[in-house]
């Protein structure tokens, strides 16, 4: 049996790639797992509010605040703290939709 790699001594960067790749999404159909709930839906089907200087996205079915979006100047943040997880499928990219609806 082969030893697992060591992560020893990585930083961050060496997640750069992934993380590159995850956050280049077409984001409206991203699906979200709810931590209070546990429903699933695509982020395009979450209520929005507030959505002036960024956006809370909240389930549907029990309220909870799943994203929030800040825009504040040049610099965007987001809070996914009632998320449990954020999922898409890989080819899910906006070029690849974007040919698709061609
Ligand atoms: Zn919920």
């Amino acid at each position: 049996m082969r030893a697992p790699e060591s992560t020893e001594g990585l930083d961050g960067n060496a997640a750069a790639g992934v993380l590159s790749e995850m956050f280049a999404f077409e984001a409206s159909r991203a699906e979200v797992v709810c931590g209070g709930c546990g429903a699933v839906a695509p982020i395009g089907r979450l209520a929005a509010y507030g959505l002036e200087m960024g956006a809370v996205l909240r389930c549907r079915e029990c309220d909870t605040a799943l994203l929030c979006v800040g825009v504040t100047g040049r610099t965007r943040s987001l809070v996914m703290r009632g998320a449990a997880v954020l999922r898409y499928r890989v080819g899910d990219s906006p070029s690849s939709l974007s040919r698709s609806r061609a």
